[in-house]
């Protein structure tokens, strides 16, 4: 009897967990008779559609930071963990914040986590909006650090806090089990905007440390996730941005290589999208896969070369096997920002992604041929895409928009995505003339006979 309850919900090792980034909560959000009021994170950016909820030109109210938790609640209220990857404070010029002010939207986010699941562990890295100035995390010991490894402290084993203050990073255990490990990454330290750290070789160490960890992971035949904030690689809504300084992006790119076989997932945030990296060995299998969550901020990016980069507010479980770590499924939930402003809020599924795409699960062999079919099908290509914005941007995806998200989701790498870039835009030109060229060439060989 057990063997076949094990086989209908999709095995006897069956975990999940949440994973939640880039909550942005703008303390100064306030609904106004002035639409020009709302919200400072909104700079001169009329916020028209501003209700209870948010608006698109906004980051959150605290009524969406408080809605979004408790939705994880309803939704699945004993998570095996929860995973918390960062940027906790609204974008706004740095003389409208301190660091008194940073730690302060931190702290009432981890209390709320707190509150709402108390007996929950939970693994949380530092985005580049968790300090002040913005994006200048040090790689060396500082108050913000120690502060926030204070209000983190019942999340943390106490090991964890010499590296954490050191760095703002470190690993344990996953869930105090042999045999797994959770590995927090600091990855703000290679974030380009972060002049404290540019032209160092390693900052804080962190990559000695890392590769330290993963090396004795492998010895002792440990599983490890790892989790983090800015991504490498490139954004997929404009061509050729990245976030990583190069030598740290490469860098980045060999450890996860060299130590693939005991790495079953990598989990970031910062791009306030729903997508996907893809890492291959030198010979193009798949080896590794990084998945990228959307934010709740609702938040419009100012990005130059980005058009209506908004998205409506995600949280999302990850489905794993307890034994393996494989990566069984990703269910994300959203909220119609519209639609809650409008009626009363509701928080619901967005899509499970082996329904959505046709995979067994999420494998990194999964993955590839996901992005395979984004690549190839236009039907598969237009789903992603509508998810990528959670469903807020509903347009058509067109060539360029096909390269741009098919280069950024296949390759970290710079060069290789330069390449990749060439070669899809070619197939765009080429392909387009490729039914001209057949018919053309079968009339001429029919003339000749
Ligand atoms: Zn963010
Ligand atoms: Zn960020």
């Amino acid at each position: 009897m057990s063997i076949f309850i094990c086989v209908i919900t999709h095995g006897c090792h069956a975990g999940n967990f949440w994973h939640l980034t880039d909550m942005h909560w703008d303390p100064t959000y306030k609904l106004d008779d002035n639409p020009g009021l709302v919200c400072e994170s909104s700079g001169n950016r009329p916020a028209g559609n501003a209700g209870e909820f948010g608006d698109y030109a906004c980051d959150s109210p605290w009524h969406l930071i408080n809605s979004s938790i408790y939705a994880m609640k309803d939704i699945l209220p004993d998570p095996d963990f929860i995973v918390w990857t960062g940027d906790d404070t609204p974008h706004v010029p740095n003389e409208k914040l301190s660091e008194e002010a940073v730690l302060s939207i931190i702290g009432n986010l981890t209390q709320i986590i707190k509150q709402v699941f108390p007996d929950t562990k939970v693994y949380s890295a530092l985005g580049n909006h968790d300090y002040h100035p913005k994006s200048q995390l040090p790689p060396v010991p500082n108050d913000i650090y120690y502060k926030v490894a204070d209000m983190w402290q019942s999340w943390m084993d106490p090991a964890s806090r010499n590296t954490f203050i050191r760095g703002g990073y470190y690993t344990e255990k996953l869930l105090n089990r042999a045999g797994y490990r959770m590995l927090v990454l600091n990855t703000n330290l290679y974030y380009d905007q972060n002049k404290v750290t540019l032209g160092m070789e390693d900052p804080a160490e962190q990559f000695g440390w890392a590769d330290q960890v993963l090396t004795e992971a492998a010895t002792n035949k440990e599983k490890v996730y790892i989790i983090g904030h800015v991504p490498p690689g490139f954004f997929e809504k404009k061509r050729s941005k990245l976030w990583f300084d190069p030598v740290f992006n490469d860098k980045f790119i060999q450890l996860i290589q060299k130590h693939h076989q005991v790495i079953l997932g990598q989990f970031f945030g910062h791009h306030h999208t729903d997508s996907f990296r893809m890492f291959y060995s030198s010979d193009g299998s798949p080896i590794g896969t990084m998945f990228l969550s959307p934010s709740v901020t609702p938040w419009k990016t100012t990005l130059p070369g980005v058009v209506d980069g908004a998205n409506n507010p995600g949280i999302r479980v990850f489905e794993y096997d307890t034994q393996t770590l494989l990566v069984k499924d990703v269910v994300t939930y959203y909220l119609n920002l519209t639609r809650a402003n409008a009626a009363r809020g509701q928080w619901e599924k967005e899509y499970r992604l082996t329904e959505s795409f046709r995979v067994p699960d999420a494998s990194p062999a999964s993955m590839h041929h996901i992005l395979d079919r984004v690549a190839n099908d236009n039907c598969y290509l237009q789903k992603y895409y509508e998810f990528n914005s959670v469903s807020y941007d509903l347009t058509e995806c067109n060539k360029d928009c096909r390269v741009d998200h098919v280069c950024a989701a296949r390759e970290v790498d710079f060069y290789r995505y330069e390449h990749c870039l060439e070669k899809e835009v070619a197939i765009c030109i080429y392909g387009g003339l490729l039914p001209v060229l057949t018919v053309a060439l079968s009339l001429l060989l029919a003339n000749q006979y």
